[in-house]
């Protein structure tokens, strides 16, 4: 709350915290902000509706994960990165080189698009649809879902029943951990759930690579990093935005229940093929190199796996986790 008297804002500047239109009639000066989905009272750190996609633990009127610090949330919605310069690769990596100039990247990690300039007889859907790279990331960056990615060795998640965990990834046969609030993850076990304030997060594995088998199915290629980043992102949308399981069929977990014509794997899958990018078998994994990281950066995930797990303030750990640099 502002200090009666003591302070000055322009009425020519419509815009204040997270550069939120404010609505100064609601409550007086700087008190009440509308976002693209939502409106908040700063004062209580509180959204005046419910949040489209509650968790369990939280209330759903809380916003910035309570710390508006570290979580900004501009339009109700985001895609972030963190601090992380191999996140922003792996992301301007889905995009065709022309295209890159409609991504932007602020410094507390949000990704945005700005589709306002485009050239004459460009229309915002012809773009997109010449570009699956751009317009995936458009529907991650203009939905309510708040998703998190990061090219990282570790990972700091929620358990199913929201309990703070750290893991080290090299760990995870895979390389990568896909966590939504729904869905299963890549190994079919209930998936782990996102670390507060989103409602998806994807981990890539920083010097993890992967083969598929080529059109004979006789010996190994490399896939490209982008590949992957690609097909993992579409499915976290998929199981994020859309509360779509990892497989299709029939499906019971404890807040999912129901039936699923199409899984979020295979819908990604799908999505992969019409990507500038596109595999030889998209979605499709037949060798994983997932190197063990030197003994000082173990050590290094260890120390930090364990703060994590034992402060009590985790957003302070948090905190030291995007400023920490694993790449
Ligand atoms: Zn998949």
């Amino acid at each position: 709350m502002l200090v009666p008297n003591r302070n000055y804002s322009s009425n020519a500047y419509r815009y204040g915290y997270q550069g939120s239109e404010k609505d100064d009639d609601v409550k007086g000066e700087g008190k009440s902000y509308t976002t693209h989905f939502r409106q908040l009272d700063p004062r209580i750190g509180r959204w005046l509706s419910r949040d489209p996609k509650a968790t369990s633990f939280e209330t759903p009127y809380s916003s910035m994960g309570n710390n508006p610090i570290i979580f900004n949330d501009i339009l109700g919605d985001t895609l972030n990165i963190g601090k992380n310069t191999l996140s922003k690769t792996d992301i301007k990596s889905l995009v065709r080189k022309k295209n890159r100039k409609y991504l932007n990247f602020s410094s507390n990690g949000r990704v945005t698009i700005n589709l306002t300039k485009l050239p004459k007889g460009t229309s915002k859907n012809s773009l997109l649809g010449s570009d699956e790279g751009l317009n995936l990331i458009n529907d991650l960056v203009s939905s309510p879902k708040k998703t998190l990615y990061e090219a990282s060795d570790i990972a700091l998640l929620r358990t199913f029943n929201g309990t703070p965990i750290g893991k080290e990834i090299w760990r995870d046969r895979n390389g990568v951990i896909n966590s939504s609030d729904y869905g299963l993850d890549s190994n079919g076990a209930l998936t782990t759930r996102p670390m507060t304030g989103y409602d998806g997060q994807l981990i890539i594995g920083t010097k993890t690579s992967w083969e598929e088998l080529d059109k004979k199915g006789t010996s190994s290629i490399k896939k490209s990093r982008a590949s992957i980043v690609f097909h993992e992102l579409a499915e976290n949308y998929e199981r994020t935005h859309k509360n779509n399981n990892y497989l299709g069929g029939f499906s019971s977990g404890s807040d999912v229940f129901s039936f699923y014509k199409k899984g979020a794997h295979e819908s990604a899958s799908n999505r992969e093929k019409l990507w500038f990018g596109v595999s030889n078998t998209p979605g499709a994994v037949s060798k994983i190199i997932n190197p063990k990281p030197s003994r000082a950066i173990r050590f290094n995930n260890y120390n930090l796996i364990k703060k994590y797990k034992n402060n009590a303030t985790i957003n302070q750990a948090i905190n030291n986790f995007f400023a920490f640099k694993f790449y």
